[in-house]
C-alpha cells in the first residue's frame, strides 16, 4: 500500500471512538490499526505484515482467518440470525454444550453461556454465591481474590481483583472481599523454566483468612492458574493442589478462571488438566470461538448443577443470563473452532513445541534490561527493569518498537507478554525472538 493509500485508510476523527484499556490522546497521535489478518499475520493499514506474537489478546489460538470458522459463522448468520436465549434455544447451543462437557475433567460437566471473559467471572461468582444458598449455607458470602489477578472489569471482577490501576479510579467495590498474596517471588525463582520450585506455601495464606473470618462466611476463591494479564506468573509447584485441598477441607468452592489458559495455551485443554487439579467451577471465554466472535462460557460440577436442579423452589432458575448468552454466531464460530483445534491436533500441540520456546525465550536472557523470564506451554514473559521514576515506559517503547519491526507483543507495566497463535511454526518462534532480541537491544 503507498503513504497515500495508507493515510486514506485511517480515518480523520480519531477522538470519536473512546477505546479501552488506551490513552486515545497518545494513540491519536501514532495510530497503529490493523486491517486484515491471515493464520499467524496481522496487516496493517499500511500494508505491513506484523507477525502476531500474542494471538490476538491471547485469544485467537487457531490463528486469523480459518476457512473453516469463517464459512461456520457465514453460514449460520444467513440461516438463523439470532434466536432468544432465555426459555428458548437453538440446537447449536445444546451441541456445543454437550461438546465441551465431554472435553472437560470430571466431575466438571455442565456448561452456562456468556459472551466475555468479564461475564463469564461475573457469573461464576454469582453462581458461587447462589450454590452455597441453594444447599443452606447462605451465611458463606466472602469471596477471595488475589493480589495481581486479572478477572476482567465487571465490579465483580475488579473486587476480586488485584491489579491497582483497575481499581482505584471506580471506589465502589464489592464488599466482603479479601485478597490472598500472589505468588510471584523473583528472590527464589528468577528465571525458572516452567513451574518455580519456591512457593506452594503462598497457597497457606487461605488458612489466615479462614481463621480470621471463619470457614461459614466463605463462599469461594478465585485465581487464575497462571496470571496472565498481570506478567504471566506461574504457579509455584504444588501450589494450585494445595489450594485445592484447603477449600475442600473448608467446604470452600474453588473457581479457576481459565480465560487464558482454556483452549490449549499450555498443550492441555485446560489448565486443570495439565496442573491435575479440579476447581469446583471454571471460567472461560477468548479462545472458545478463536477470538471470532465474542463468547465466553462458565463450566460447573454436576453437584453444583444439580443443587439447582432439586434445590429449593425459589431456586428453580439462576436469575441470570444475557440476551446473547449461546448466541448462534458465537455457537457456530466455537463448534468450529473446536473442530480445528481437533483436526489439527492444536490444544496439544504447545505441549509439543513448549521445549523449543522455552530455550528460545530463555535465550533472551542476555540481552540488556532482562530481569527476569518466565514460561508455561506456549507462553512466555520477559520482565525489563524499570526506567528509574518512569515505570512501564521501557517495555512500552519495546512495545511500539517491536510493532514497527513486524511483531506484535503485548506489555504490562514493564513485562512483555507472548502467547502466540498455537499453529505457530518452529521458524516463526525463531523469527518472533529473533526479532525481540533486536528490539531489545535498540531500547533504551
Ligand atoms: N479473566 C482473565 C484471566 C483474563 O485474562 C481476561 C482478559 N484478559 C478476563 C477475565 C476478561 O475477559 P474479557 O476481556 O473478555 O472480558
Amino acid at each position: 500500500m503507498s503513504d497515500k493509500a495508507a493515510a486514506a485508510a485511517i480515518p480523520n476523527n480519531l477522538e470519536a471512538f473512546w477505546m479501552p484499556f488506551t490513552a486515545n490522546r497518545q494513540f491519536k497521535k501514532a495510530p497503529r490499526m490493523f486491517v486484515g489478518a491471515k493464520d499467524m499475520h496481522y496487516t496493517t493499514a499500511e500494508g505491513r505484515q506484523v507477525l502476531d506474537g500474542t494471538a490476538g489478546l491471547w485469544c485467537c489460538n487457531a490463528g486469523h482467518g480459518r476457512p473453516r470458522i469463517v464459512e461456520a459463522v457465514q453460514k449460520q448468520i444467513a440461516e438463523l440470525d439470532y434466536a432468544p436465549a432465555f426459555q428458548m434455544g437453538h440446537p447449536k447451543a445444546f451441541e456445543l454444550a454437550a461438546r465441551l462437557a465431554a472435553m472437560l475433567p470430571s466431575p466438571l460437566d455442565h456448561v452456562f453461556f456468556t459472551n466475555s471473559g468479564s461475564e463469564s467471572v461475573d457469573t461464576a461468582l454469582k453462581i458461587a454465591l447462589a450454590y452455597q444458598r441453594a444447599i443452606g449455607q447462605g451465611t458463606r458470602t466472602r469471596l477471595i481474590g488475589r493480589e495481581r489477578g486479572y478477572h476482567g472489569v465487571g465490579f465483580g471482577g475488579i473486587s476480586v481483583g488485584g491489579i491497582v490501576a483497575n481499581r482505584r479510579t471506580f471506589g465502589t467495590m464489592l464488599t466482603g472481599v479479601d485478597h490472598i498474596r500472589h505468588t510471584h517471588d523473583p528472590a527464589r525463582n528468577a528465571f525458572t523454566r516452567g513451574e518455580p520450585e519456591h512457593g506452594a506455601e503462598f497457597a497457606d495464606d487461605l488458612i489466615k483468612v479462614i481463621q480470621l473470618h471463619d470457614p461459614s462466611t466463605i463462599a469461594a476463591v478465585i485465581v487464575e492458574p497462571v496470571a496472565g494479564s498481570t506478567g504471566v506468573l506461574i504457579p509455584p509447584k504444588g501450589y494450585l493442589k494445595r489450594l485445592r485441598e484447603i477449600c475442600d477441607q473448608h467446604g470452600i468452592l474453588l473457581i479457576f478462571d481459565e480465560v487464558i489458559t482454556g483452549f490449549g495455551r499450555l498443550g492441555t485443554p485446560f489448565a486443570a488438566d495439565y496442573f491435575g487439579v479440579t476447581p469446583d467451577l471454571v471460567t472461560t471465554a477468548k479462545g472458545i470461538t478463536s477470538g471470532v466472535v465474542p463468547m465466553g462460557a462458565v463450566f460447573c460440577t454436576k453437584a453444583i448443577y444439580d443443587a439447582f436442579m432439586t434445590g429449593p423452589d425459589h431456586m428453580i432458575e439462576l436469575f441470570h443470563g444475557y440476551t446473547y448468552s449461546a448466541h448462534p454466531l458465537a455457537c457456530a464460530a466455537a463448534l468450529a473452532t473446536l473442530d480445528t483445534y481437533e483436526e489439527e491436533g492444536l490444544l496439544t500441540r504447545a505441549a509439543d513445541l513448549s521445549r523449543y520456546w522455552e530455550d528460545g525465550l530463555h535465550a533472551l536472557k542476555d540481552c540488556p534490561h532482562v530481569i527476569d523470564i518466565r514460561n508455561l506451554g506456549l507462553i512466555g514473559a520477559v520482565e525489563l527493569e524499570p526506567i528509574a521514576g518512569e515505570p512501564t515506559k521501557r517495555a512500552f517503547s519495546a512495545f511500539l518498537k517491536a510493532y514497527d519491526d513486524g511483531l506484535l507483543i503485548r506489555t504490562t507495566g514493564d513485562i512483555i507478554a507472548l502467547s502466540p497463535p498455537l499453529i505457530i511454526s518452529k521458524a516463526q518462534i525463531d523469527e518472533l525472538f529473533g526479532t525481540l532480541r533486536a528490539v531489545l537491544h535498540a531500547i533504551d
